[in-house]
């Protein structure tokens, strides 16, 4: 596997599989590698001949009081993992290559509406951190597929409505969310959770099947699921922002809707996690 720290050498290197024919598939990350990325990785070899994944923790998605300067990083750790996952290419640039006029006179690619919503609304400019940041690297790699998790739902949209509004001719795959045996889904922000935490951080995936069940019985009450899940949630020692029933594009539920997404946003102490669970009847 070949590790680049520059555009110029990922320019160089894609130029030559392009000449050679070669579709690419890739993979954007912020490191910290765990099983989760590992099987977006498998997909997309399956996708493409040639496959790239990024490591680059993005300031522009963290708001002023997150976690930016503590995310974990893990480079070597994560380069060992891509290589032995069979990727050909990882890219792993600094802050000012990625950005080389400084963060906030850079241009920005905001997605209005879906960048509003949800996680939008709790982490203001995240969703436009993404969108540019992604938006950058799709101009770097000129990748023909690119897999994203369906653990972040909402950036799932993001993406799919800023190549479908920019009309870049890139297929966007989600992926399945990997859990741990007791249901929590995998995130590098996990390893923040204490021991008492982490015992009590799989009640999400709980609630999130039984808000679910609850869907498929019959149940339409969307406004009473949403408040038990929220006391549920509370009671078992979260600080949830919020559990929201929605159609699978986030819009409202139509009244005769057959599938939904729930989404749940909730701290745990300092850390904060996000679980969503699709139902299709
Ligand atoms: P991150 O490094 O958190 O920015 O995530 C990089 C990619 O991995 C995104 O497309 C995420 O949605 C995806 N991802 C993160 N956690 C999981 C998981 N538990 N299962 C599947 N994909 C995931």
């Amino acid at each position: 596997m070949l590790t680049v720290h520059t555009v110029a050498e990922l320019r160089a290197q894609v130029a030559r599989w392009k000449q050679a024919g070669d579709r690419i598939a890739f993979v954007p990350t912020m490191g910290n590698l765990h099983a989760g990325h590992l099987q977006l990785i498998a997909r997309a070899r399956t996708a493409a001949p040639r496959t790239v994944a990024s490591v680059f923790v993005n300031p522009l998605q963290f708001g002023p009081n997150e976690d930016f300067e503590r995310y974990p990083r893990t480079l070597p750790d994560d380069r060992a993992k891509l290589e032995a996952a069979g990727c050909d290419l990882l890219f792993a640039p600094d802050v000012p290559e990625m950005y080389p006029r400084g963060r906030d006179a850079f241009t920005t690619v905001s997605v209005p509406g879906l960048n509003a919503l949800l996680d939008g609304e709790f982490r203001p400019g995240h969703f436009d951190g993404v969108a540019t940041v992604v938006s950058l690297l799709f101009h770097q790699v000129q990748p023909d597929i690119a897999v994203f998790g369906e653990k972040d739902w909402q950036q799932l949209q993001v993406i799919r409505r800023m190549v479908g509004d920019l009309q870049m001719p890139i297929a966007i795959l989600g992926h399945p969310t990997a859990r741990d045996a007791d249901g929590l889904a995998m995130s590098s922000r996990n390893q923040y959770l204490s021991a008492d935490e982490r015992r009590v951080a799989p009640e999400i995936h709980r609630t999130l099947v039984d808000v679910t069940g609850s869907l498929a019985a019959g149940s339409r009450d969307y406004a009473g699921l949403q408040q038990g899940a929220m006391a549920r949630l509370s009671a078992a020692g979260f600080a949830p922002q919020y559990v929201q029933i929605r159609a699978p594009n986030l819009s409202d539920p139509a009244p005769d809707a057959t599938e939904w997404v729930v989404l749940v946003a909730a701290f745990l102490g300092r850390t904060r996690l996000i679980d969503n669970r699709y139902l299709c009847l």
